[in-house]
C-alpha cells in the first residue's frame, strides 16, 4: 500500500537519506529503529512531504510519483493519506482537546464544524479523554497531550499514521498510556510506521522491525528474528547498548 523505493536526501551535500526501499503493507505494524543522528525522521517526514527528498518514488494507495515531479496536488494528496504524530505533540495552545482533534477535519478535509466536532468526541471516547473535551493543553498532562496527538492522526482517517518517537518527550509515569493507546490501534489493525526507542513495544507490537544507520536500512525482520539473531554486527552494537 506505501511503497518507496531509492529515496534519497541530501543536507548541505550529504546523504541523510542514501536510497533507502520499504514497502508497507495495509494493516501493518512497522517499528523503525536505530541510532539518532540516522536519518528516521528525515525519513517519516519525507514520506509526507514535511521535507522534499531529492530523488526517489513514492506510492501510497493509488498516487504513484517521482518526488522531484510532485505537484502541490500530489503533495496535499500525500499528506491527507498520512496522519503525523511528533515527539513533541504539535498542539495548537489555543485550541481545546476537541478543536485541535476536529481543526484538521475542517480545513484539510472541509468538513463542516456540527460534522467534525461530533467525530472529535467519538475519538475523544476512543482515547479515554471524553471529559477533556473543552481542556487546553497547558492543563493536560503530558500523556493525555499525546493522546490528543494520536487522536488528531485517528480522526484524519489516514492510510498511514506516522509516528516520531511518540514517547521520547514524555516523563516516564506517562508512558505506558501512551503505549497502550498504540497497542489498541495495532490490534485494530491500523497501518502504522512507528520509530521508538521502547524496545519492548517494537517486540510486542510489530510485524517488522528495520534498523536503520547511516541514511540506510541495514536489516530488518520479524521482531523475533531481529532481536534474537541480528546478522549485522551494527545491528548487534545497536542492539547490545539498547537491551
Ligand atoms: P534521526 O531521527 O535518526 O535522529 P534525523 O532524520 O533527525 O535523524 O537527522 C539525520 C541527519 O540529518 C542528522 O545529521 C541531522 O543533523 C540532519 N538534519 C536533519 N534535518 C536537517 C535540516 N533541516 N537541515 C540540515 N540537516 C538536517
Ligand atoms: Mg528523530
Amino acid at each position: 500500500m506505501i511503497k518507496v523505493e531509492g529515496l534519497i536526501k541530501r543536507f548541505g551535500g550529504q546523504a541523510v537519506l542514501d536510497g533507502i526501499d520499504l514497502a508497507i503493507e495495509q494493516g501493518e505494524i512497522v517499528v523503525i529503529i536505530g541510532p539518532s543522528g540516522t536519518g528516521k525522521s528525515t525519513l517519516l517526514r519525507c514520506l509526507n512531504f514535511l521535507e522534499r527528498p531529492d530523488a526517489g518514488r513514492l506510492t501510497i494507495g493509488d498516487l504513484e510519483v517521482d518526488v522531484t515531479r510532485a505537484t502541490r496536488a500530489d503533495i496535499l494528496t500525500a499528506r491527507r493519506r498520512t496522519a503525523f504524530v511528533f515527539q513533541n505533540y504539535a498542539l495548537f495552545a489555543n485550541k481545546t482537546a476537541l478543536q485541535n482533534i476536529a481543526e484538521g477535519l475542517i480545513v484539510v478535509n472541509r468538513w463542516p464544524k456540527e460534522r467534525a466536532h461530533a467525530r472529535a468526541r467519538e475519538i475523544l471516547e476512543r482515547i479515554g479523554l471524553a471529559d477533556k473535551a473543552d481542556a487546553y493543553p497547558a492543563s493536560l498532562s503530558g500523556g493525555q497531550q499525546q493522546r490528543v496527538g494520536i487522536g488528531r492522526a485517528m480522526a484524519a482517517q489516514a492510510e498511514v499514521i506516522l509516528f516520531d518517537e511518540p514517547t521520547s518527550s514524555l516523563d516516564p509515569e506517562w508512558v505506558e498510556e501512551v503505549l497502550g493507546l498504540m497497542k489498541k490501534l495495532a490490534a485494530e489493525r491500523q497501518t502504522m510506521l512507528v520509530v521508538t526507542h521502547e524496545m519492548s513495544f517494537a517486540r510486542d507490537v510489530a510485524d517488522r522491525v528495520i534498523f536503520m544507520e547511516g541514511g540506510r536500512i541495514v536489516e530488518q525482520g520479524p521482531p523475533d528474528q531481529l532481536f534474537r539473531s541480528p546478522q549485522d554486527p551494527r545491528t548487534r552494537d545497536f542492539l547490545r547498548q539498547v537491551l
